[in-house]
């Protein structure tokens, strides 16, 4: 072979090689370029509101799957949220296994964004996971929380905000503050005690916003109707002295146990007892049984005679009883035996004292009655507008006149949800109660008469009688 020759030849490889390698570029281009035609996006229902989301999402012929968590540095937390979205997407595919899936229209979708809450140094998650075939028409499934401290580069835990006995004050206000709600009304009250127990897992689903603690559930937990994932607030500024880090400054805070702030807490699977006081105000002894039911934070039932309530002797008894978390019920105007009057006469009676009552204290109302003697007929029943309750627990204070006979005769026979029968008039029964309260808390809590079927369960009505939780008359 001449030189030429090789040569010729040479450059026919090279040029075949360079031909090759254009026609696999070439190849390539067109694969991708189809690719990219027939790739599938994200529709845009299933897209998050989010600018700094990281996203896990899988489009196939059997799901479309779309999942967002914070991407904002929050290192550990992220990295968290992460894989809990990962575990939940794997649960979905496992529950859905079974499901035949026809075309792309029926694909199961899956699909968790999240909300996102700034107060302070507080960053919060609400995460809501929906499912179902149409991305436009998912139902909501599952809800899941996380906070974050960006100061202290810290996943923000109710025990990495609060201090001590937290728990009780956090029920206590959301027990109040959904009771002001919109579906206050709707709340099946069995359900919604157990379920606000201050042990309950239904505080740890909570963001924190415009400081408010607002915790997340499922409305079928305590309401009568299905209303999806509700939130419902509670003003940090009434957590403030078991929290420990000022939400704004980040300072450090002491935490104080700061009494007057703290509410009252009842759990509802303890045992609890209503100590009732009749015949009152009478300011020298409702003033000591006051003072004897705040040291044990405790609460009791004034039953009032209406004509007393205006006597300058008696100023300020009512307002502090009901500020101090008692209940004030009415026991007719001028102590008369409602069996003996007209319908008009007993509707008066009661109608005066009510207004008498309300007139101390805004917004306050009246919830129960007591019939003087205990005594009442049909004709009473469908004449009082409210729940009449008498006792289980006669302390016979009235005939007695004697602090140890009364002591006697309580410690005898009270149980848990008795109703204690007694009169705010005499100096015996002030010195009664004042060994009873405090003795009668280390067992029970001390609760009002409405309180008392509250936390039992027991649903009550206008012209019920009621003796104790277990003894109700229609
Ligand atoms: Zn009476």
């Amino acid at each position: 072979m001449t030189y030429a020759a090789k040569k010729r030849r040479r450059i026919d490889w090279a040029h075949l090689a360079g031909v090759v390698i254009l026609l696999m570029v070439f190849l390539a281009i067109v694969y991708l370029g189809y690719r990219i035609i027939r790739m599938e996006r994200i529709p845009a229902a299933l897209k998050s509101e989010n600018s700094h989301a990281g996203a896990i999402t899988e489009i196939n012929d059997r799901y479309l799957i779309a999942a967002y968590y914070p991407e904002e540095s929050n290192g550990e937390l992220e990295k968290k949220l992460k894989e809990q979205l990962q575990k939940r997407i794997d649960a979905f595919k496992s529950e859905t296994a079974e499901i035949e899936v026809a075309d792309k229209n029926s694909r199961l979708v899956y699909f968790c964004d999240y909300q996102r809450y700034e107060d302070g140094d507080i960053l919060s998650y609400l995460f809501l996971e929906k499912e179902g075939n149409n991305p436009l028409l998912l139902e909501e499934k599952d809800f899941f929380t996380a906070a974050y401290d960006k100061a202290k580069k810290e996943e923000a835990t109710l025990d990495f905000l609060f201090l001590g006995d937290y728990r009780k004050q956090m029920a206590a206000l959301l027990r109040r503050e959904f009771k002001k709600s919109a579906y206050a009304d709707q709340t099946d009250l069995e359900k919604f005690y157990l379920f606000t127990q201050a042990e309950s897992s239904l505080y740890d689903f909570f963001v924190i916003r415009d400081q408010k603690l607002s915790f997340c559930f499922d409305s079928r937990e305590i309401l009568t109707e299905d209303k999806g994932i509700i939130m419902q607030d509670i003003p940090l500024a009434e957590m403030d002295f078991c929290l420990k880090e000022d939400l704004h400054t980040a300072e450090t805070v002491a935490a104080t146990a700061d009494d007057a702030k703290r509410l009252r807490y009842v759990d509802a699977l303890k045992p609890m007892v209503a100590l009732t006081y009749d015949d009152g105000p009478y300011g020298p002894v409702t003033e000591r049984l006051l003072d004897a039911l705040k040291k044990v934070n405790g609460a009791a039932t004034f039953f009032v005679v209406g004509s007393r309530v205006n006597w300058r002797a008696n100023a300020g008894m009512i307002e502090r009883a009901i500020a101090e978390g008692s209940e004030v019920g009415c026991h007719t105007y001028n102590h008369s035996n409602l069996t003996k009057l007209t319908t008009e006469e007993i509707q008066k009676e009661i109608k005066d004292t009510v207004e008498a009552i309300e007139a101390k204290v805004e917004g306050y109302h009246v919830l129960s009655v007591r019939p003087v003697g205990g005594a009442y007929d049909d004709h009473v029943k469908q004449s009082v507008n409210y729940v009449m309750y008498n006792w289980s627990v006669d302390s016979l204070d009235w005939k007695s006149r004697d602090r140890d006979a009364i002591l006697e005769k309580v410690r005898a026979s009270i149980e848990d949800g008795d109703i204690v029968l007694m009169h705010d008039l005499y100096e015996s029964t002030a010195e009664a109660s004042e060994v009873l309260i405090p003795e009668l808390a280390r067992t029970y809590q001390l609760v009002t008469v409405t309180e008392l079927m509250e936390y039992k369960g027991v649903q009550v009505k206008a012209g019920d009688v009621v003796l104790s939780p277990m003894k109700k008359i229609r």
